[in-house]
C-alpha cells in the first residue's frame, strides 16, 4: 500500500479551489481562509453548514484541525475580536485550540458540480444547466510566435503555469507556421541574425487559452522559455463562458406532475416537515429551477428560462406576491434545507479527492446542526 502523506492547511486550501475555484465567488464574499496558519498539519476535517461554537465542539471532539464551512466565518469587517460576540467567541475558540476554519460560499453555489448541482440532483431534474450562466472574461487566449524548433519548450512552460486546459482535457493548443521579420535596432542581440539587417525567419503562430488567474505566472514562464530578447505575444479576453458554471440550476422533472406532488417530493428529498408553496397545487410542473439559500436574485432568471417553478429558500411576501401574478410557482423549502447538503456532497467529494492524492485525512459530518427555525403547528 502507498504511503500516505502529510498534508498541510494550504494544500486542503489548494484541494478546494479545485472543487470551487475562488474566483468564481460573488465580490461582496469572503470565501478561504478564515482563521488559520497555512503551514498547519492537518489530519482531520469537519465539513458544515455553519462555523458555529458548536463546531468548534464538534472539531474537538473529532480530533479535526479543520473546518470547512458554507457560510464564511467573518463576513462583514472587524473592528475588534472579543469572545464577547457570535464570531469573535468562535474565532477565539478556532485560535485557543488551533482549529482552522476556511469556508466555501457562493464559489460552492455556482460551480460546476456544486452546490445548486447537488439540489437540483436531489429533487430528481435533468439536464441542468445553470439559470445565471456565470460571466465572461474568465478566459483569455495567449498567441506567442516561436521561432521553429522552439516550440516546444514554450509550450511545457506554458502548460506547466496553468495554460491549455479545456474541460476535461490540457495541453490544448494550436499551431501554425509562418515567416516573422525584424530588424533589430543598435545595440540589440537578437536570437537569429544579425543586428541592423532585415530577416526574415520561420516562425510558429502558437495559440492557446490561459484562465484569468493564471495569466500572469503563464506569461511569465513563456517570457523565460521563449528565447528572443524581445517577445511577440498577444493576450485576447475571450467571451467564452465557463462551462455548467454560475448561479441556480434549472431542469427538468422525469416526468410532468402536479405541484402538489413535487412539493412532496421536496420534502422528502431534503427532510423538511414543511414548504411554503405559490401556487395552484392542481398546477403541472415539468421545468423547474433552483437556487440554494436565499435565492429569489435569480427570479428574473427562472421566469425568462421559462420555469415553472423555483425552489428557493428565504422568500419574501412581496416577492411571492410577484410570482403569483407571473404564473411561476415557488417552493420555498427553507434557507436551510436547500443548502445543508452540501455537508454529505462536499465531504464524499473531498474523501475522494484525499485518496486520490493519498492523504492521510479523516473526514467528518457535522451532524448536529440544525434549522434555527422549528415548525410550530
Ligand atoms: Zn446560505
Amino acid at each position: 500500500m502507498a504511503r500516505l502523506k502529510t498534508a498541510r492547511l494550504s494544500d486542503l486550501i489548494a484541494l478546494l479551489n479545485q472543487l470551487c475555484p475562488a474566483d468564481l465567488a460573488e465580490d461582496w464574499d469572503n470565501v478561504g481562509l478564515q482563521v488559520g496558519d497555512p503551514q498547519a498539519e492537518i489530519t482531520g476535517v469537519l465539513v458544515c453548514l455553519d462555523a458555529e461554537e458548536a463546531a468548534v465542539e464538534e472539531a474537538l471532539r473529532c480530533g479535526a484541525q479543520l473546518i470547512i464551512s458554507h457560510h464564511p466565518l467573518i463576513f462583514r469587517a472587524l473592528k475588534r475580536l472579543s469572545p464577547s460576540d457570535m464570531t469573535g467567541r468562535v474565532v477565539f475558540r478556532a485560535i485557543q485550540n488551533q482549529i482552522a476554519v476556511v469556508s466555501a460560499h457562493t464559489n460552492l453555489d455556482r460551480a460546476a458540480d456544486g452546490l445548486n448541482d447537488w439540489l437540483a440532483g436531489r429533487l430528481g431534474l435533468r439536464d441542468n444547466r445553470p439559470l445565471e450562466a456565470a460571466e465572461t472574461g474568465h478566459f483569455y487566449k495567449l498567441v506567442v510566435y516561436v521561432p521553429s524548433g522552439h516550440e516546444s519548450e514554450v509550450m511545457d512552460a506554458v502548460f506547466a503555469a496553468g495554460a491549455g486546459h479545456v474541460g476535461a482535457y490540457d495541453r490544448c493548443s494550436f499551431r501554425t507556421p509562418g515567416t516573422g521579420s525584424f530588424r533589430g535596432q543598435e545595440g540589440s542581440r537578437p536570437f537569429i541574425g544579425q543586428s541592423g539587417a532585415f530577416e526574415e525567419v520561420q516562425e510558429v503562430r502558437l495559440e492557446t487559452i490561459v484562465p484569468r488567474a493564471r495569466l500572469d505566472k503563464v506569461v511569465a514562464g513563456m517570457l523565460k522559455a521563449h528565447p528572443y530578447e524581445e517577445v511577440a505575444y498577444d493576450l485576447l479576453p475571450l467571451a467564452n463562458p465557463r462551462k455548467g458554471v454560475g448561479l441556480g440550476r434549472v431542469g427538468f422533472l422525469e416526468t410532468t406532475c402536479s405541484l402538489e406532488s413535487f412539493a412532496e417530493k421536496v420534502k422528502t428529498a431534503l427532510d423538511v416537515q414543511a414548504l411554503r408553496v405559490v401556487g395552484d397545487l392542481v398546477r403541472q410542473v415539468k421545468k423547474i429551477a433552483v437556487c440554494g439559500g436565499t435565492g429569489m436574485s435569480t427570479y428574473a432568471s427562472a421566469l425568462r428560462s421559462g420555469a415553472d417553478c423555483l425552489v428557493t429558500g428565504d422568500v419574501k411576501y412581496h416577492e411571492a406576491q410577484r410570482a403569483r401574478a407571473d404564473g411561476v410557482a415557488l417552493i420555498d423549502a427553507g434557507h436551510f434545507a436547500t443548502e445543508r447538503l452540501m455537508v454529505s456532497e462536499l465531504s464524499q467529494r473531498l474523501k475522494k479527492l484525499f485518496r486520490e492524492r493519498q492523504f492521510a485525512i479523516d473526514i467528518y459530518e457535522m451532524k448536529t446542526e440544525q434549522d434555527p427555525f422549528v415548525t410550530f403547528t
